[in-house]
């Protein structure tokens, strides 16, 4: 069933069960995402699509608008808001753009782009976080982790074993692989865990920089231009 709702108050026509993000998407109206992956379930957990459903912020990707909704995305606020959200997801971090594997085709660096987000207003921690190298194909660059859990909840082997999981809590939350099960993915199912990543935390060991600058995700397309075709991945 069709329903109808505003979006920075231009009415748009979405399906029920369509979200605060799909209504967006509806309007012409770009709220970026990170740990969202439009072939699963919304995570909820990064909180970079905070947007506003009839007076109250909201993640964007998982509240689900309702007939008559009033969204706003684009009150200065709420993209103030953003911009903080991932400065504080780089200060929390060691993320080095210009050298990492991932650049040119990491959402964290793309949507930093996008919203702004130039340099962190946060003070930046430089947390000692252990790199876990002993996995014969995968790279664990914990630095680089946004514990956005996209690994934990969509990683699985054959037998739907989780390969990732977290560990810890507050500042100690870091995430592990396991590697017995890591052993037992095919190199498609490394390759597609690679890729599930956000950012440069998982890699694959012996590939490193593979897509010449120019030819890599957001050269082709920016993130707004992905999100707004409805490939927020
Ligand atoms: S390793 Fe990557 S996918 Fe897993 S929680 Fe960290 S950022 Fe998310």
């Amino acid at each position: 069933m069709s329903i109808t709702v505003t979006v920075d108050g231009v009415p748009v026509t979405v399906e029920e069960g369509a979200t605060v993000a799909d209504a967006a998407t509806a309007a012409g109206a770009y709220v970026p995402t990170l740990c969202f992956h439009e072939d699963h379930p919304a995570l909820g957990t990064c909180r970079v699509c905070a947007a506003r459903l009839d007076g109250r912020v909201v993640a964007a990707c998982s509240a689900e608008v309702h007939d008559g909704a009033e969204v706003e995305v684009a009150a200065d606020d709420l993209a103030t808001m953003r911009r903080q959200v991932v400065g504080l997801l780089f200060a929390e971090g060691n993320h080095v753009c210009p050298s990492c594997e991932k650049s040119g085709r990491c959402d964290l660096q793309a949507v930093a782009a996008e919203t702004g987000m130039l340099t962190s207003e946060f003070p930046y921690r430089y947390p000692g976080r252990e790199t876990d190298p002993g996995d014969a194909r995968i790279w664990l660059a914990r630095d680089r982790c946004i514990l956005c859990q996209r690994c934990v909840d969509l990683v699985r082997d054959d037998e739907g074993r989780p390969v990732f999981t977290l560990t810890g809590r507050g500042p100690d939350t870091r995430v592990e692989l396991d590697h017995a099960t890591a052993a037992g993915l095919s190199d498609e199912q490394v390759a597609a865990a690679v890729d599930l990543c956000p950012v440069g935390a998982i890699l694959r060991k012996g590939v490193g920089y593979d897509e010449p600058i120019g030819a890599r995700r957001f050269d082709v397309a920016s993130v707004r231009e992905r999100a707004l075709r409805g490939e927020r991945r």
